[in-house]
């Protein structure tokens, strides 16, 4: 099962993903954690990648898809994955397809985990006190939520114009998520 996760900073995606894996068993892949990882070994890249994060930007599409290309070919992916906080524009959404093309392992489902813009800010600012994650302080969250509406929404039509897009209602108990998208998931052709 090859899925992407859709959902804005705070949706529950990573929680969900980490759930999912082990329900699909396949990867959890997430560009936010593949960012975080280069930043706290302090390569070259983690080190402009940081500053960027820190104000709630996107880091650059190039930079972003070569390090996707090196997780997706590290050969773990035979049975699918699941895809957190990738696509984040248009012009990703666009490279993803390409890439998997090459890759012949394309999308079989985009799934949107839908909260409330209120929650959102809640649960942002009740994850910047428990993680004490650098890009959740409350100027930085507030930028990330408007990239989110201005770059990250539209990917959500374009999954939905190609018919590959499920929404599920994304509050509620983490377990009953789970149960949804499972159901949407498990009902997805595959592409
Ligand atoms: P996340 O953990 O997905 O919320 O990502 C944390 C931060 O990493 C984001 O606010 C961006 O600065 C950066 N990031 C993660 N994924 C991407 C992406 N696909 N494109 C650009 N920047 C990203």
């Amino acid at each position: 099962m090859r899925l992407v996760l859709l959902g804005a900073p705070g949706s529950g995606k990573g929680t969900q993903a980490t759930r999912l894996k082990d329900a699909l068993a396949v990867p959890h892949i997430s560009t936010g954690d593949l960012l975080r990882a280069a930043v706290a070994a302090g390569t070259p890249l983690g080190v402009q990648a940081k500053a960027v994060m820190d104000r709630g930007e996107l880091v650059s599409d190039d930079i972003v898809l070569g390090m996707l290309e090196e997780r997706l070919t590290a050969g773990d992916t035979g049975n699918g994955f699941i895809l957190d906080g990738y696509p984040r524009n248009l012009v990703q959404a666009r490279a993803l397809d390409e890439l998997l093309a090459r890759l012949q392992q394309p999308v079989d489902i985009a799934v949107l985990l839908d909260v409330d813009v209120e929650l959102l800010i809640e649960r942002l600012a009740g994850r910047a006190q428990a993680e004490g994650r650098s890009d959740d302080t409350p100027e930085t969250v507030r930028n990330r939520l408007r990239v989110y509406t201005e770059q990250t929404a539209p990917v959500i039509d374009f999954y939905e114009n190609g018919n590959r897009l499920a929404r599920i209602d994304g509050v509620g108990e983490v377990e009953d998520i789970t149960g949804r998208v499972l159901a949407v998931v498990q009902d997805a052709p595959a592409a």
